[in-house]
């Protein structure tokens, strides 16, 4: 029941990336621009901004309606303090310049900036959060191909707030769970004696907010008024946007372009055949074949969008006067990497490493993936001292996969515990670390600590802890050592 103040997720260049100096990784994310840090000062101005309304004269039906809303503040704010948002400059100067467009070229329907968050999530989504608040997700801006696209997603989002979405959901919800219909319901079934659990579960879906059908209302609605912003912004709206979106789920399910060993034996880690294959005695050892056969309807995170693209074909105005432009490379190289740190910081070990593999498909593999594979490696071994490896591969069903990503799960999962301490040994030994930065070779130090040490005690972490931190305030390791426990 905590998500239901959040409006069910949809759809959900004039900027110049500075080149990375040679032999220099680029470095996703700094420190401070953690949202926990980065945004302390809007953290305390959005606290009171977001006051709750006296709006209904009942008292119940207010006091209802406060407790939905403070709960939204609430999750707002703890966001901010676990991370869940990042202020790249990069990322967010670019993101910021599409948005203020359509601001500018909107001026009755958007009067002030909104507040423009990107969620680290790598679900290809965004959302609206109501009161001028909107987030993108890392996961959306890696899967963009063209600025126009994030202008729809940016466009759609703005418009749920437009049209208060959010708001009236959370006013809905608190009539209704204090109207007298529905409290005599509930004391009816209460007071009943038999079968009071399937004719409660009934009243609860019937008066469920967000229903499917309310919610491709909103969607519909939604989509309607972000054409109209886009074809005043004279931003290019092409419908065929919503069938890419189709695809969204797919991006683990990209098979590599050669065999899994090769791309192991590039970040210097030498497989052994059986460890590919999964044991015979598993509980699902069902045939299955990894086909790109299309996931069902069912199965995505955005259905409906075939019929979301033939309902606004007439609203196209693709090919425009210019041509679409295209995303910077330099761009989706920062998404991705930032993708892949917060993978690792999740300990979702699997899809980091698959998608540091995707990199090296597209040619943008450096120093920084190379690096990054190591800590990988040696986050499995640690998560398997601390009998969590399971988690830590965090393993994905078949129907989104690609058979090297299979490959790469059933590995983590068989690799024996000898072996991967000698690899994670034997990558932090590797010659291109000559080349790494002061704070990537003292994390390098903090992981053999924890990982071949004997044993570490609390009082030896936390100096570690402190020595790093004095020595590399900005870097982005800092978020690994403040989970150490
Ligand atoms: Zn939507």
């Amino acid at each position: 029941m905590q998500i239901f103040y959040r409006i069910i997720v949809c759809l959900s260049v004039s900027f110049i990336f500075m080149a990375p100096v040679a032999g220099q990784s680029l470095i996703p994310v700094n420190y401070s621009e953690f949202s926990k840090n980065s945004m302390a000062k809007q953290r305390d101005s959005l606290k009171a901004a977001l006051a709750c309304p006296v709006i209904f004269t009942k008292k119940e039906t207010q006091k209802k309606y406060k407790e939905i809303w403070d709960a939204r503040t609430d999750y707002i704010l703890e966001s901010i303090n676990d991370n869940r948002f990042i202020q790249q400059p990069a990322l967010h100067q670019y993101v910021s310049q599409i948005l203020r467009e359509l601001v500018n070229a909107n001026p009755t329907l958007l009067k002030t900036m909104p507040l423009l968050l990107i969620d680290r999530s790598p679900a290809v989504n965004a959302y609206a959060m109501g009161n001028n608040i909107i987030a993108v997700n890392l996961g959306f801006l890696s899967f963009a191909q063209y600025r126009e696209e994030i202008a729809l997603a940016l466009a759609h989002e703005l418009a749920h707030n437009i049209l208060n979405h959010c708001e009236n959901s959370m006013k809905e919800r608190a009539e209704l769970l204090t109207s007298e219909e529905y409290l005599n319901n509930i004391n009816a079934i209460l007071d009943s004696k038999y079968e009071r659990y399937t004719r409660l579960k009934k009243i609860l879906d019937g008066y469920s907010y967000g229903s499917a059908k309310h919610n491709r209302y909103h969607e519909g609605e939604a989509d309607s008024l972000a054409v109209v912003m886009l074809k005043k912004s004279n931003i290019t709206f092409n419908p065929a946007f919503f069938l890419r979106l189709d695809s969204a789920d797919l991006v683990y399910k990209t098979p590599l372009q050669s065999d899994l060993k090769s791309y192991l034996t590039a970040v210097n880690f030498t497989a052994d055949d059986a460890w590919l294959r999964k044991g015979g005695k598993g509980l699902s050892s069902k045939k299955y074949s990894f086909s790109q056969e299309e996931i069902s309807d069912s199965l995505k995170t955005h259905p409906d969008c075939v019929k979301r693209y033939e309902k606004l074909l007439p609203q196209s105005t693709f090919p425009g006067k210019q041509p679409l432009t295209a995303v910077p490379a330099q761009f989706e190289v920062v998404t991705n990497k930032a993708i892949i740190w917060t993978l690792f910081i999740n300990s979702n070990l699997t899809s980091a490493l698959y998608r540091i593999f995707l990199e090296k498909d597209k040619g943008t593999f450096d120093l920084w993936h190379q690096v990054m594979a190591s800590y990988i490696f040696n986050g499995l071994f640690l998560a398997d001292k601390r009998l969590s490896r399971f988690n830590a591969i965090n393993i994905r069903s078949k129907e989104y996969i690609s058979s090297s990503y299979y490959e790469l799960q059933n590995m983590f999962e068989q690799i024996p515990r000898e072996s991967l301490e000698t690899a994670c040994k034997a990558s932090f030994n590797q010659s291109f670390w000559q080349q790494a930065k002061g704070d990537d070779k003292s994390f390098r130090s903090v992981l053999s600590s924890l990982n071949f040490s004997e044993s570490l005690s609390q009082k030896e972490l936390n100096s570690l802890k402190k020595d790093f931190e004095q020595s590399y305030s900005e870097s982005i390791y800092r978020e690994f050592l403040e989970q150490l426990k």
